[in-house]
């Protein structure tokens, strides 16, 4: 059975980019006769506001999606320091206690997830008292999976390496999970097969391609589909003024419309697909 999801973060209200993504994920599903899942991702204690959470519920009903929700991921932080002590015992991760500005400070290259970890802390044991993150040691990671592939659903199959990003933070020194690992548990616990998100999170997926190969978990496929961009081409915000999906909620816009539209690619002024 096709199961989809669709994973907002409750740091900001939801715009067009994600109506269009949630629509996508819940259509790939229900053509197929599946299930489509709602995950609130709402690990980052600083950013999550836990209020969103109910307007993402009501602007997906405005829009006429219908959905099962899974547990948020503020409930599942037992699994996430399982996993992460797992592959720590198993020496795939290293604790790195290096600021962002020290990093900074060392220049490094740019990667898809930022800027790439030029291994500081590396080889350094776990000490209790001083808080750290945990980086995948990814070249240890790839010496053990061997070459891993994954299948995108649009872009055909794929090599997954991830190590143009470097040693990425799989533990934030403040949360047991950094992205990637909660969203690859997640994923897997909710019988996810097909993980539809927007292409600009293509390159996160070589990581939890990785991930699932190190902690033995099922493969499903991806779907990574072209995002909403603005008319200076770039990724739709709340901050560079799009206007959010409560407000045209609130402003008594047809929501049903509104999703009927972004169906067929009619997009409101100065607002296109990348590539289209
Ligand atoms: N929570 C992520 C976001 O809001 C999406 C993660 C995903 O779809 O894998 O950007």
């Amino acid at each position: 059975m096709t199961v989809t999801r669709f994973a907002p973060s409750p740091n900001g209200p939801l715009h067009l980019g994600h109506a269009f993504s949630a629509i996508r994920a819940h259509d790939l599903a229900r053509e197929a006769g599946g299930r489509f899942l709602l995950r609130i991702e709402d690990i980052d204690g600083t950013r999550s506001r836990p209020e969103l959470a109910d307007a993402f519920r009501r602007d997906l009903k405005w829009l006429g999606l219908e959905w099962d929700e899974v547990p948020a991921q503020s409930t599942r932080l037992d699994s996430y320091r399982e996993a992460a002590n797992d592959l720590l015992r198993r020496g795939y991760l290293y604790p790195c206690t290096c600021t962002r500005a020290e990093i900074e400070a060392l220049e490094p290259r740019l990667g898809s997830q930022g800027m790439v970890y030029p291994g500081t802390c590396k080889g350094q044991a776990l000490d209790p008292a001083k808080p750290a993150a945990l980086r995948l040691d990814i070249d240890r990671a790839m010496a053990d999976t061997g070459p891993l592939e994954w299948h995108d659903v649009l872009a055909g199959v794929q090599a997954g390496d991830p190590r143009e990003a470097g040693d990425v933070v799989i533990v934030r020194k403040d949360e047991p999970a950094s992205y990637h690992l909660a969203a690859t548990l997640d994923d897997a616990a909710d019988g996810v097969t097909l993980v539809t998100r927007g292409r600009d999170l293509f390159a996160a997926t070589h990581i939890h391609r990785v991930l699932q190969a190190l902690l033995d978990l099922p493969v499903p496929r991806w779907y990574h589909h072209p995002v909403l961009l603005d008319a200076e081409g770039r990724k739709l915000a709340k901050r560079r003024g799009s206007p959010s999906l409560a407000d045209r909620r609130e402003g008594g816009e047809d929501g049903r419309l509104l999703a009927a539209q972004l169906r067929l690619h009619r997009f409101p002024d100065g607002i296109a697909l990348e590539n289209a």
